[in-house]
C-alpha cells in the first residue's frame, strides 16, 4: 500500500487529496504549513469573536462557459451541498463576462477546501512546515522545521512554484536544468489584504457589497464580506476586506507591517469615509498573490521524478482561479493513479 503525502492544504491540495480516495492506495496525508486550511482561499477570524469571519484571499468563484463541462460537476457538487451560493450581492465594477456565473461560500472560502479535505479522508496535519525532500531506500524523505523526518511512496507539491524552489535536499539535483528554467520563470503578482471585523450591532451604510476602486493608487478592491456572502445578522458584527493594487503591494513587499496597515488605512477613510471604527483588524501580505506567468508547457502538472514519484502543481501550472486549481488536481490525481 502506498503511502502518499500531499503538501498544501490549498484548493489544489485538498481536491487532489479527494480524488485520489478509493485509488489503490494506502493512507494519504496532507501536510500544511500554515495554522489552518484554504492556503490562498483561507478565511480569516476576528480576534474578539470567531464568528465574525472575512475572506481576506479568493472572493468569489466564477463559473465560465468555456472548457466548463470538466468542472462543471464540481460546481454542481458544492452548490448541492449549500457550500457555494449564488452570489446575489450588487459588486460596482465587476466585469460580468456573458454567459458566466458567480458564486460566494457563505461560510468563507476556506469552507470549500475544508469541503475537499473531509471527502478525502486524509490525515490532515497543520503547522507541518517541508524545509528538506531527500532520496531514501527507494522512498521520499520528507523533513519539516519542527519534528522528525517521514518516508513518503509518492509526494505532491502544490505550494506556489517560488516555494517548490526554495526546498533543499536531493529535490535541487533531482530537478533538471530545463524544468528549473521552466519552473524559474513561473511569477505571481503580491498584495496586501486588510480585515476589518466590527462588534456586533455595527451598521455599515453604503449601497454596494463590494466595488472595485480604478483611481487610487493603494486600494483596488473593497468588500463589505459579510454582506458579499449574503450573510447579514444582528447577532454577527460585519467585516470589511481591502484588496490594495499589486503596484502597491509589490512597492510595499518587506516594508514593516504596521506601516502599511496605516497607509492602507488613511486610504480607506478617504474612500469610505463613514467607515465606523474596527474592533479588530488583521493586515494579511500575499508575497504570491495571483499567478502572471505560468510555468509553461505543462498540463497542470510537471513530474520532478518517475519513481518514487515526485510531481508538483497548482495554480502557477494552469491559472489563479477556482478552475484552474481544479483543472491542475484533475491532472495530478491522474498521473498519481497512472503511477501505482
Ligand atoms: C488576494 C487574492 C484574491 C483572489 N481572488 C480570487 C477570486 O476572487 N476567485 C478565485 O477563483 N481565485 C482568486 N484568487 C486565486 C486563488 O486564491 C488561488 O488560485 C488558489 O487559492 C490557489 O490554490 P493552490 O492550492 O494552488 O495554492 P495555495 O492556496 O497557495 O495553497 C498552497 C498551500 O501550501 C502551503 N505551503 C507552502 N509552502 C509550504 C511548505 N514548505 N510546507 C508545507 N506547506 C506549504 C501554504 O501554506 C498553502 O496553504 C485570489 C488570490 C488572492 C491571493
Amino acid at each position: 500500500m502506498a503511502r502518499v503525502l500531499v503538501v498544501g492544504a490549498g484548493l489544489t491540495g485538498s481536491v487532489c487529496a479527494a480524488l485520489l480516495r478509493g485509488a489503490a492506495l494506502g493512507r494519504i496525508a496532507v501536510w500544511d504549513k500554515a495554522r489552518g486550511a484554504g492556503g490562498r482561499m483561507s478565511t480569516s477570524s476576528s480576534a474578539r469573536d470567531a464568528a465574525c469571519i472575512a475572506d481576506l484571499g479568493a472572493q468569489y468563484i466564477t463559473l465560465e462557459t468555456e472548457g466548463a463541462e470538466a468542472r462543471r460537476s464540481f460546481y454542481e457538487e458544492l452548490l448541492s451541498h449549500g457550500v457555494l451560493k449564488p452570489l446575489t450581492a450588487p459588486i460596482e465594477g465587476m466585469v460580468v463576462k456573458e454567459g458566466s456565473c458567480n458564486y460566494v461560500a457563505p461560510q468563507g472560502m476556506s469552507s470549500v477546501v475544508k469541503y475537499y479535505l473531509k471527502q478525502s479522508g486524509a490525515d490532515v496535519f497543520y503547522e507541518h512546515h517541508v524545509t528538506c525532500i531527500s532520496l531514501q531506500d527507494g522512498k521520499w524523505e520528507v523533513s519539516r522545521k519542527m519534528g522528525p523526518p517521514e518516508q513518503f511512496d509518492v509526494v505532491v507539491l502544490t505550494m506556489p512554484v517560488p516555494q517548490i524552489l526554495q526546498l533543499q535536499g536531493d529535490i535541487v539535483n533531482i530537478i533538471n536544468e530545463s524544468q528549473k528554467q521552466q519552473l524559474e520563470s513561473a511569477s505571481y503578482s503580491s498584495r496586501y489584504a486588510l480585515g476589518l471585523f466590527y462588534e456586533a450591532g455595527t451598521r455599515i451604510d453604503v449601497p454596494w457589497a463590494a466595488q472595485y476602486i480604478t483611481d487610487n493608487p493603494c486600494i483596488r478592491f473593497i468588500s463589505i464580506d459579510n454582506k458579499k456572502r449574503n450573510i447579514e445578522s444582528p447577532e454577527i458584527g460585519p467585516s470589511v476586506v481591502v484588496h490594495t493594487t499589486v503596484m502597491f503591494g509589490s512597492e510595499h513587499l518587506d516594508s514593516d507591517p504596521a506601516e502599511v496597515q496605516q497607509l492602507i488605512l488613511n486610504h480607506l477613510e478617504r474612500i469610505v469615509p463613514s467607515l465606523p471604527k474596527p474592533a479588530s483588524i488583521k493586515c494579511q501580505k500575499w508575497r504570491y498573490s495571483q499567478v502572471t506567468k505560468a510555468v509553461p508547457n505543462c498540463l497542470g502538472q510537471m513530474i520532478l521524478h518517475t519513481q518514487p514519484l515526485l510531481i508538483c502543481g497548482g495554480d502557477g501550472f494552469t491559472f489563479s482561479n477556482f478552475s484552474g486549481c481544479i483543472d491542475s488536481a484533475m491532472s495530478l490525481a491522474e498521473a498519481v493513479k497512472s503511477h501505482l
